[in-house]
This record gives C-alpha cells, structure tokens and sequence, in this order.
C-alpha cells in the first residue's frame, strides 16, 4: 500500500495520514498504546477511498524499540 495501490481492490487512490509534529503535540496523530513500552507508538495510516481499506505502520525508529522488547513470531 505504500507504494500508492490498494492491495484489495488495487485502488490507485491513496491517502497519507502522517503523525507529524504538530498533530503529535495537538494529540490528533495515530498511535497505539503498547502496554510493555508504556507510551505512545506513533503510526502513519495509509487509506484507500475506492473501497476504505487501511493499513497503518509503525515509524522506523520505533521498529528497533519494538525489536528489543518483544518475541518474534
Ligand atoms: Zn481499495
């Protein structure tokens, strides 16, 4: 999906939902809450407006946090 196509309906209409900055400080970015992390972990949302499918990625460097607190599957 990153690459701008719906994986579902293959959808060329994509759009980007950041976590910058000032939505981050306005409290109006995506994130989850991990309970061993114990804060926020900002994700960018990614939505297709032909059939609103949406998947959502965790920041890169908060992939090498993840990495050392949990298992791999
Ligand atoms: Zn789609």
């Amino acid at each position: 999906m990153k690459n701008g196509i719906c994986p579902k309906c293959s959808g060329k209409n994509i759009l980007v939902c950041e976590a910058s900055d000032s939505k981050k400080e306005s409290g109006n970015a995506d994130y989850e809450k991990l309970g061993m992390l114990g804060k926020k972990v900002y994700t960018t949302r990614y939505v297709c407006c032909e059939c609103g499918y949406t998947e959502r990625y965790f920041e890169d460097k908060n992939l090498e946090i993840l990495q050392k607190r949990y298992n791999k599957a």
